[in-house]
């Protein structure tokens, strides 16, 4: 096993109420299951998981769904059991969701006791009419009160996620989340753009015409309001959907976009490791009884559902698709090169020439970037790596 660092991600699939727009895996009113659910997250982490030697871990997300809904303690088991089974190194950035609104200066002061030193909030929105129709619990109010919460709470590392192309949603509504959001000075920014999701309210009422159904390309010009209002305020864009100040970029999600390993615990989580992905059964209760069963703990993978192999064709496709999501970084030719013992023209000479061509690509200091204006249509771009093109 080599000494490469891995991410974990651990999820915790409970939230108070599902929010509107919400398709993920995360559930309202099973807090009876807390308890089985930690104890059954605290035995994947300590199933073998298939190594020879455990890796040294660099970054743990604890995400969801809400973690802070579970008890305290049930957070410090799920974090020991980390560092039980994974070799935490002291600089890893630890990062936990928390919602505005739902989590106190308390919790927040033991959650960094315990080794958190990131926390990422879901404000979505400083428009009360908006946050209303989202679903969400919290008011706009609450979004200062939390980060003030934090950082008296001693977080240095703070990030908000805001989501942008909501029905009825004005640019002007949308600069003033904006500046709302700025003017908290957090460390990171990630916008969304709203998808409506199968099965979600909120695609349900815009297909009985009660709310609109999102402007695509208003959505476009809140991007590009977006990425303005941030640059003025000091905010580096490094990633599509992902602003920071210098330093602080979130160093577990770089992990995905630089298609290096990491491990998912919980139900529906997804790992990528040693050439394979692989995917835990979904249904919570599922998860639980898997996990209570002897003879799974022995297993080395006692919740997988599915696994896949990841061959040459599909990695290197993959590690051009997310890494064209690092509008900063780009994809190294000389990392690829070193990777896959290939030069990447000799992989994909003739999509990067197209793509060149037409405006969407460029190439700087032996890094391949997408220019400012393919961010919009990434997806046109990331399709031509595909291994079905090559
Ligand atoms: S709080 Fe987040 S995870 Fe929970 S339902 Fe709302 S959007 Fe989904």
């Amino acid at each position: 096993m080599p000494d490469t660092p891995f991410s974990l991600y651990i999820h915790i699939p409970f939230c108070r109420k599902k929010c509107s727009y919400c398709d993920f895996n995360t559930y309202a009113g099973l807090d009876g299951s807390f308890g089985p659910y930690t104890a059954a997250l605290c035995r994947e982490l300590a199933a073998p998981g298939a190594f020879r030697r455990r890796p040294p871990v660099s970054t743990i997300f604890i995400g969801g769904g809400t973690p802070t809904v579970l008890p305290i303690k049930q957070l410090a088991d799920i974090l020991a059991a980390c560092r039980a089974a994974f070799d935490v190194l002291p600089q890893a950035e630890i990062t936990s969701e928390a919602n505005p609104g739902a989590v106190d200066e308390a919790c927040l002061r033991d959650l960094l006791s315990f080794g958190v030193n990131r926390f990422s909030f879901g404000a979505q929105s400083f428009n009360e009419a908006e946050l209303t129709m989202l679903g969400r619990i919290h008011a706009a109010a609450d979004i200062g009160k939390t980060v003030a919460a934090a950082r008296r709470a001693g977080a240095q590392n703070l990030n908000l996620d805001l989501i942008y192309g909501l029905p009825r949603q004005t640019l002007r509504a949308w600069r003033h989340t904006l500046l709302q959001a700025v003017a908290l000075q957090p460390d990171h920014l990630s916008l969304y753009s709203l998808t409506l999701e199968r099965g979600t309210a909120l695609r349900a009422q815009v297909a009985r015409g009660e709310l609109p159904p999102p402007d695509t390309d208003l959505a476009a010009d809140m991007y590009e309001l977006a990425a303005e209002v941030l640059q003025v305020n000091g905010y580096a864009q490094y990633e599509i959907s992902n602003w920071c100040k210098p330093g602080r970029a979130c160093r577990h999600n770089l992990t995905y976009w630089r298609n290096l390993p990491y491990l998912g615990f919980g139900p529906g989580a997804h790992s990528f490791a040693e050439k394979t992905r692989w995917w835990n059964v979904r249904p919570v209760p599922t998860y639980i009884n898997r996990l209570a069963a002897l003879e799974a703990r022995a297993h080395p993978r006692p919740a997988m559902a599915g696994s896949e192999t990841i061959d040459i064709a599909l990695e290197m496709g993959e590690t051009m698709m997310l890494g064209l999501r690092l509008t900063a970084e780009g994809v190294s030719t000389a990392d690829f090169e070193t990777r896959f013992n290939r030069p990447v023209t000799d992989v994909f000479g003739p999509q990067i020439k197209k793509l060149k061509a037409l405006g969407l690509l460029t190439e700087d200091s032996r890094r391949l970037k997408l220019t400012p204006a393919a961010r919009l249509v990434g997806n046109l771009v990331f399709a031509e790596f595909l291994p079905g093109d090559m």
